[in-house]
């Protein structure tokens, strides 16, 4: 295949998604939601056999080989059309990423086309009931024995967990070393014995998390990525990676804002919801023109979009609601919306634990204290 320019891809990409589009199902975001699994499929498999998954992966896994600006233009196509970009964001962005970055050949090898053609299927088992922003105090343990690891604890909040077959897990593999450096990252088979998962009800009604238990569990000791004990390192370059993948929500946003300045179309606005909506719209365009600055590839930066966006999104929420009047307190998509609206200010790391990263790294604000 001979070179292709950005600009050249973008057209096609937009060709392709304005033939396609109505094959596809609701935007969802960054992760499937359970009742939309078939259609996120059908769909996937569809982007990928017009060669629109694995855009700048290498083509010898089954990728395009081309850089991530082009994948940025596939994006920036997806939130104009109003279509997922990815099925298995997990997957493609994050395990993906971590295996390009930290992995042996031999597993790049297993995982990486296979994860292309979702035949693996990959969810997130980071979190703990004690270990959230703080996830270096994690306490799941795998213990070395032999040619495995034995796994013993329990993950929570983990998003698609019930329909994946593969886990991307950080578990404590040394207890007696300071607590980042006892960690090790590890691909793990969800259909292991002792591997149990329990649906999560949220606010919303909806059922989109799990917790995962782990008793005894018997993981291979080659599922290992990276080095023994030096799983901080993996799951911090992951959580860039994830960081990065919100803020190019970005692209989204200019379309949101225009349906957010139509909402006030044919109301007698006050002068308070008047400054609120300006003061939102003018923070979106400063937010497009950051993302442009910032461009498409993931950094420490990306907390700054992250916290932008996500900020935004729940002040937006509350607005729409705001304005549709009291019915949006009872049901429809303005409550739904302001129900689902705190979980993206959480996920991905919180705005607090944002605003923590920013200070320290981006500003060179003094560090905070250790509790
Ligand atoms: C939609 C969604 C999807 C998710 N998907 C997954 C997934 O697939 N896999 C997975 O592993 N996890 C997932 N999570 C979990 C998510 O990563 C955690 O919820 C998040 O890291 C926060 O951890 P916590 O809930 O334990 O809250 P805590 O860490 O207990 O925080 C509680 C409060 O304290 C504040 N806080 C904590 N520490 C500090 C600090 N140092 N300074 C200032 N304030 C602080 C927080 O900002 C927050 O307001 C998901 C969460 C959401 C909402």
């Amino acid at each position: 295949m001979g070179e292709i320019t950005v600009d050249e891809f973008q057209r096609e990409a937009r060709d392709w998604l304005g033939a396609n589009a109505t094959h596809a199902p609701r935007d969802y975001g960054a992760i499937c939601p359970p009742d939309l699994v078939e259609r996120g499929l059908a769909w996937h498999r569809r982007i990928r056999e017009a060669g629109f998954a694995g855009i700048h992966w290498p083509t010898r896994y089954g990728g395009r080989g081309l850089t991530a600006e082009h994948n940025a233009a596939w994006q920036f196509e997806c939130a104009v059309a109003g279509v997922p970009s990815v099925f298995n964001m997990v997957g493609l962005v994050l395990t993906g990423g971590a295996l390009l970055k930290f992995g042996t050949p031999e597993q790049q090898q297993q995982h990486l086309a296979a994860t292309l053609s979702t035949e693996h299927v990959w969810c997130q088992l980071f979190s703990e009931p004690g270990a959230g922003s703080d996830l270096g105090g994690l306490s799941t343990r795998a213990e070395r024995d032999g040619d495995r690891f034995i796994v013993n604890g329990q993950k929570v909040w983990c998003s698609g967990g019930r329909y994946s077959n593969w886990g991307i897990l950080m578990a404590r593999t040394d207890p007696d070393a300071p607590k980042h450096e006892g960690i090790s990252f590890f691909l793990f088979p969800m259909h292991l014995p002792g591997v149990e998962v329990r649906p999560l009800r949220q606010m919303t009604g909806e059922s989109e998390f799990d917790e995962v238990f782990f008793a005894d569990v018997e993981l291979p000791a080659d599922h290992l990525l990276g080095p023994l004990h030096g799983g901080w390192n993996v799951g911090m370059a992951v959580l860039t990676s994830e960081r990065g993948h919100i803020g190019t929500s970005v692209i989204g946003l200019e379309r949101r804002l225009e349906a957010m300045s139509k909402l006030a179309e044919g109301r007698d606005l006050g002068a308070v919801e008047r400054d609120r909506l300006a003061s939102l719209l003018s923070k979106g365009s400063a937010y497009k023109a950051m993302a442009q600055r910032q461009g498409p590839i993931a950094s420490t930066a990306a907390s700054l979009m992250k916290l932008g966006i996500t900020e935004m999104m729940f002040d937006t929420a509350e607005l729409r609601a705001d304005l549709a009047g009291p019915s949006a307190m009872l049901d429809g998509p303005d409550a739904f919306g302001m129900l689902q609206a705190p979980g993206g200010r959480i996920a991905g790391g919180t705005s607090q634990v944002q605003r923590n990263i920013i200070g320290e790294r981006l500003l060179g604000l003094p560090r905070e204290p250790k509790g």
